[in-house]
């Protein structure tokens, strides 16, 4: 009876994903814009790595 429960309770609910391209989320209020980087004016100074731990 478990797995009926849970497929009964499924279909009330709305998708838990969206149909992407076609429905794009809207951006977080907090979003700044993407990194672009140009790898022909990169120095190879390492700040980036430094600021950006996830690049580490
Ligand atoms: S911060 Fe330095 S290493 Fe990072 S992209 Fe710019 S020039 Fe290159």
């Amino acid at each position: 009876m478990g797995m009926l429960n849970l497929v009964l309770a499924n279909i009330s609910r709305k998708p838990a994903t969206r149909l992407y391209p076609f429905e794009i989320r809207a951006p977080f209020k907090e979003f700044k814009g993407r990194i672009i980087l140009n790898s022909e004016n990169c120095i190879l100074c390492g700040i980036c790595q430094k600021n950006v731990p996830l690049m580490q």
